[in-house]
Parts: C-alpha cells; sequence; structure tokens
C-alpha cells in the first residue's frame, strides 16, 4: 500500500474533535477581538518568502519546499503565514477596505524539518496581523489575544515570555556589543554560530547547542541597547501588560528566528509538551510590508501551532460525544420504506438519525445502534406499520414503549 509522505499525518475521528475545539475557540476569540478571517493560497511565488522570512534564516535556506514549475517560475509552499497575509494586504489594499486592518488565518504550513515528536512537515498554524497602528496599545492588545486564546482552550502551566529586539537604528550597536563580548570565545561556538557571529549575530541566541549556552547566556541583553523611542515603546508594552493583569516574564534570548521583527516579541511556553516548547510566538514587524514593496506600515501579530495547542490542551477536556439521537431498526421492505420517510424527516428537523443499510436481522441491527451508542432505538415491523406507529426502546433501560409515526420526530426532539 502506498502510505502518507515522512512528516505528514492523517488526523482522525476520536482526534479531530480536539482541533476542531482549537480553531472554533480560535475563530470564536478573534472575531470578538475585531478580526476578521481571510485565506490566503498554499503556494506563493518563492521571492516572497526570501525577501519577507529572510535569505538568511534556517527557514528558507534549509527548510522551505520550493520548486521549478512547468513554466520555469519558482513556487514555494508556504512555511508561514506573515508575508503571504502581508502580500494580500498589500495587493488588496485592505487598508481602504478595513477602518482598521486586523486579520487572521488559520491552515497548513510546510518546512522541510527532521521530523520529531510534535514536529511536521505539513504542520498548522493559526496566525493574526494587525497593519498601521504603532501605538504601544496595540502590542498590549495583541498579547492580551493571545493570552485570553490559551485561558479560553482551558491551557494551563504556561508562562508568557517577552522582550524587545531594538529597530534598525538601535540594532547594529547590539550586534557590534554582541561581536564585542563574544571576542575570541566565537571559536569555542559551533559552526553554525560562528557563520552568525558573521552574518547575522542576533541568530546567535537560536542555538540550541548545550555547550555553547554557557558562553550566550553571558552576552549582553538587547534591551540594555534600545534606542530612546524603542526603550519608551517597551516600557509602555509593559505597562500596559500590567493593566490587563497579564504576568509575563522578561527573556533576554526571546529574538525569534526571524529577521523581520522590530521592537516587542513574545511567545507563550507550555510545559506540558517539553521545557521551553513554544505553543505560540509572534512580535512585531515595522518594515517587512514595505521590504515586501507595499506602503511604509508597521504590523504586528503572532502564530501559534495547532499541534501543540492540540497536545497541551487539558486531559480533563470534555467534548461532547458524537452519537446519533435515535437509530430506527426496520423489518420488512414496506417498514424499510417508512423508515427511510422517517429518517429523512428526522435530519430535516435537525436530528443525527441513523439506520441500518444492509436488510439485516433486528438482532444485529440492535448491536449497530448499540456500537453507535444511540440512546433510542425505533423498531418498525409490519404490526407498527399497520397500526401507524413506532416501538421506541430506550438502551439505557431496555424498556420499550409504542409512539404514533406522525408524533416520531416530536418524540425524539423532547427526549434529547
Ligand atoms: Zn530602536
Ligand atoms: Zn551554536
Amino acid at each position: 500500500m502506498i502510505a502518507a509522505i515522512r512528516g505528514t499525518q492523517d488526523i482522525l475521528p476520536g482526534t479531530i474533535e480536539r482541533w476542531q475545539f482549537v480553531e472554533a475557540t480560535a475563530c470564536r476569540v478573534f472575531e470578538q477581538y475585531g478580526y476578521a478571517e481571510i485565506r490566503t493560497p498554499i503556494i506563493e511565488r518563492e521571492e516572497l518568502f526570501a525577501k519577507g522570512t529572510g535569505e538568511t534564516t534556517d527557514i528558507v535556506q534549509k527548510e522551505m519546499y520550493a520548486f521549478t514549475d512547468k513554466d520555469g517560475e519558482r513556487i514555494a509552499l508556504r512555511p508561514e503565514a506573515t508575508p503571504s497575509l502581508v502580500r494580500a494586504f498589500v495587493e488588496h489594499s485592505l487598508e481602504q477596505a478595513m477602518a482598521v486592518p486586523k486579520i487572521y488565518t488559520l491552515g497548513p504550513m510546510f518546512r522541510r524539518e527532521r521530523p520529531q515528536k510534535g514536529r511536521y512537515r505539513q504542520f498548522h498554524q493559526l496566525d493574526v496581523e494587525v497593519f498601521g497602528v504603532k501605538d504601544p496599545s496595540v502590542d498590549g492588545e495583541v498579547i492580551d489575544l493571545a493570552w485570553t486564546l490559551i485561558r479560553e482552550l482551558g491551557i494551563t502551566g504556561v508562562e508568557l515570555a517577552v522582550n524587545s529586539v531594538g529597530c534598525p537604528v538601535c540594532r547594529p550597536s547590539f550586534a557590534a556589543a554582541l561581536v564585542a563580548a563574544l571576542g575570541e570565545d566565537v571559536q569555542t561556538l559551533c559552526g553554525d554560530c560562528q557563520r552568525r557571529a558573521v552574518a547575522n549575530p542576533l541568530r546567535i541566541f537560536d542555538c540550541k547547542v548545550p555547550a555553547d549556552q554557557r558562553v550566550i547566556d553571558a552576552l549582553p541583553h538587547t534591551i540594555d541597547y534600545l534606542c530612546d523611542e524603542c526603550r519608551t515603546h517597551f516600557e509602555a508594552v509593559r505597562r500596559y501588560l500590567d493593566v490587563f493583569g497579564i504576568p509575563y516574564t522578561l527573556s533576554h534570548r526571546l529574538v525569534r528566528g526571524l529577521d523581520y521583527y522590530t521592537r516587542t516579541t513574545f511567545e507563550v511556553l507550555a510545559g506540558q509538551i517539553g521545557a521551553q516548547n513554544a505553543v505560540l510566538g509572534g512580535g512585531r514587524y515595522d518594515g517587512l510590508v514595505k521590504q515586501l514593496g507595499g506602503p511604509d506600515r508597521v504590523g504586528i501579530g503572532f502564530a501559534a501551532g495547532v499541534e501543540r495547542l492540540v497536545l497541551a490542551l487539558p486531559d480533563t477536556l470534555a467534548l461532547p460525544e458524537k452519537r446519533p439521537a435515535v437509530f430506527i431498526a426496520a423489518i420488512g421492505e414496506p417498514a424499510r420504506e417508512a423508515a427511510l420517510t422517517l429518517l429523512r424527516d428526522l435530519r430535516r428537523a435537525g436530528v443525527n438519525a441513523q439506520v441500518e443499510y444492509e436488510g439485516r436481522s433486528l438482532k444485529s441491527q440492535m448491536k449497530r445502534a448499540d456500537r453507535l451508542k444511540a440512546p433510542l432505538v425505533f423498531i418498525l415491523g409490519e404490526d407498527e406499520l399497520a397500526r401507524g406507529e413506532v416501538s421506541v426502546r430506550r438502551m439505557a433501560t431496555s424498556s420499550q414503549e409504542s409512539v404514533p409515526l406522525s408524533g416520531a420526530v416530536e418524540f425524539v426532539k423532547t427526549s434529547q
């Protein structure tokens, strides 16, 4: 047989209910905060991510699925949502169409990472973005939205980490301070870090190599090198978090794995799915819209991993069981026709009703009803049909009664 591709998964009944809960909760919360859903294509021009996500990031260099299409065009499967949403914002002038462009999307993303527990090559994200608001109160709102989402999902044991990574004005002096602080130590770091020290020193904080951590932990902090504007902005963001009563920790290493972030960055880490595992992360990207050919507009947003949120849901989460309200068992062809008509009427009345497709014995039909966990079974045979009635078996008590066929739909509705 042909199996699913490595790093992908089928989400089956029994698990999909938790996905549906996460997605429905997210849509409800996002809409409540005034965000509107948009959907963008899974395939985009490769250059959108080279320019947007960043040419030197691991995502673009090592992980992105890209190919040459039959007409010679370079196409990529989106590795993240933000560049696509920025493109859509610019391409459709959403600024004119929406009072405040606040948008969200959800769907699959693709990265060719080494498959490991909880990491997939096709993974799913919830993503929100706000465009055009410089004021730090919107940073506060976006973080509050993230926090509310986590709370509404019932996920506990989480930690919110925030930081400011500065702006193009103050970042060069921070990068220089990093290189100066590293000094000779740079030669003791891993090969990736040695390359980062030259190309993009901030990315050193992405390093996961245990032997490098002692040196990295001792490096200078971004917030000590912020320009006046960035410092004032970050102080205001922290003040709003206090006002909203959102607990957070300051994380000096939180620079995020993408080049476009400016000023505020944040992550929500969930303990249950392994130490330091981010279920959600985001930040401000004030230069990205312009960089992608749009007007000079600021932006801020976050992405949350659906797989990780699903893993982090409480074990006690009780989702309504999916089962029919009634099962119809019919014996003989005339009764079967009456059963199918009743089935249609029940479904049109909004009732989840099921029937046996194969004309089998009453005993095997009752077994089927039991497997489906239907609390009620309608039994229709020649006798019932002749009396214009239907026999009702309550599965919990095995008690039986008769109701008029014409009142059967109403009977189920009042029994639910
Ligand atoms: Zn700055
Ligand atoms: Zn390293």
